[in-house]
């Protein structure tokens, strides 16, 4: 399959995408690693009339720590995500959900940045942003803006982000003491896209109550979620199984369920429960060793 004709753009600056950006607007779309704008060009999914290519804009890629927050350049890949010596020693769950990412070829040429601004409803990432409690910051002609990843994700492959923005840093809190995260996921057997994925994100108090947990839902709606029933039912409560049993029950609850070849709604809402709870018996055994 080839795609529909486009006019190629390759940009030095994220003002130079910008401006592109803001002069095509609708016909233009940005091209990171391409591994998922690339495969809808082909299946005529997406017709850009101008693509953008922001793959060898210096500054981009790359992974710091400042202020108390990981700070991933958008078009960090999911390997270098992977294999980064600080994000396994600072928050090592981005490394564990970067590793569940397709196939070694997608998690050397696909970014973060362009998961999360493409928002497919399956994609790995948004569940772990969304339970790490990160901003996102993106620059547009008014100048560089943060959004915070609760409220981000809008619909299926919508997101807050305005037609004319690129998104340039994602900024992940560096976990506090006596905290502990995991994802974990039902893969699709062919792609590795989450079927049901669950990041889970914790911290105890000193006397091993839950202090507070997050928990981002990920492949069973329009777009992944918090899952505020569980997290409320977990807030102060001891940290036990049989807490995060009773909690994990409300892991489906508010969530509209996208019923498909891969599942029933029944199903899905099933498997939501059931990664729910492994999510957060990881997270809190993690924590649990934490310091
Ligand atoms: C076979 C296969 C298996 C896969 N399996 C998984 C999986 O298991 N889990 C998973 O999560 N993903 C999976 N993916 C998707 C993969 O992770 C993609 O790389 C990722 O979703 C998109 O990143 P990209 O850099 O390739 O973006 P691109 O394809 O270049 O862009 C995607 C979209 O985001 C926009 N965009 C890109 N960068 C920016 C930016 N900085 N600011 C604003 N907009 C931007 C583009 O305009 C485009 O609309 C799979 C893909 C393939 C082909």
């Amino acid at each position: 399959m080839y795609p529909a004709s486009f006019e190629y753009h390759r940009v030095a600056s994220v003002e130079e995408a910008v401006g592109l950006l803001t002069r095509y607007r609708d016909d233009a779309k940005l091209l990171a690693g391409g591994h998922s704008l690339v495969p809808m060009m082909k299946l005529r999914l997406a017709q850009p009339k101008h693509v953008i290519d922001i793959g060898r804009v210096p500054g981009l890629a790359g992974i710091r720590e400042e202020g108390g927050q990981l700070v991933i350049g958008a078009l960090t890949t999911h390997y270098a995500i992977e294999s980064s010596a600080l994000v396994r020693q600072r928050c090592p769950v981005l490394a564990e959900a970067a590793a569940m990412i397709g196939d070694p070829q997608v998690r050397n040429y696909g970014t973060m940045g362009g998961s999360l601004a493409h928002a497919d409803p399956a994609a790995d990432w948004p569940a772990v942003v969304l339970a790490l409690g990160a901003e996102l910051r993106a620059t547009g002609p008014k100048g560089a803006r943060t959004l915070k990843a609760k409220g981000f994700f809008r619909d299926l492959f919508t997101t807050a982000l305005g037609p004319d923005e690129v998104l340039t840093e994602i900024r992940i809190p560096v976990p506090p003491a006596r905290s502990g995260a995991a994802y974990v996921k039902h893969p699709h057997p062919a792609s590795r896209f989450a079927v049901v994925g669950v990041a889970a994100a914790v911290t105890l108090d000193g006397a091993g109550n839950c202090r507070e947990a997050h928990v981002g839902v990920t492949g069973v709606g329009s777009n992944a979620v918090r899952a505020k029933g569980v997290e409320a039912a977990l807030a102060g409560k001891a940290a036990d199984a049989a807490a995060i049993a009773a909690a994990s029950q409300k892991a489906a609850d508010g969530i509209a369920i996208n019923a498909d070849l891969q599942g029933s709604e029944e199903y899905k809402a099933h498997l939501t429960r059931v990664y729910t709870r492994r999510a957060l018996e990881r997270a809190v055994e993690r924590a649990k060793g934490a310091r």
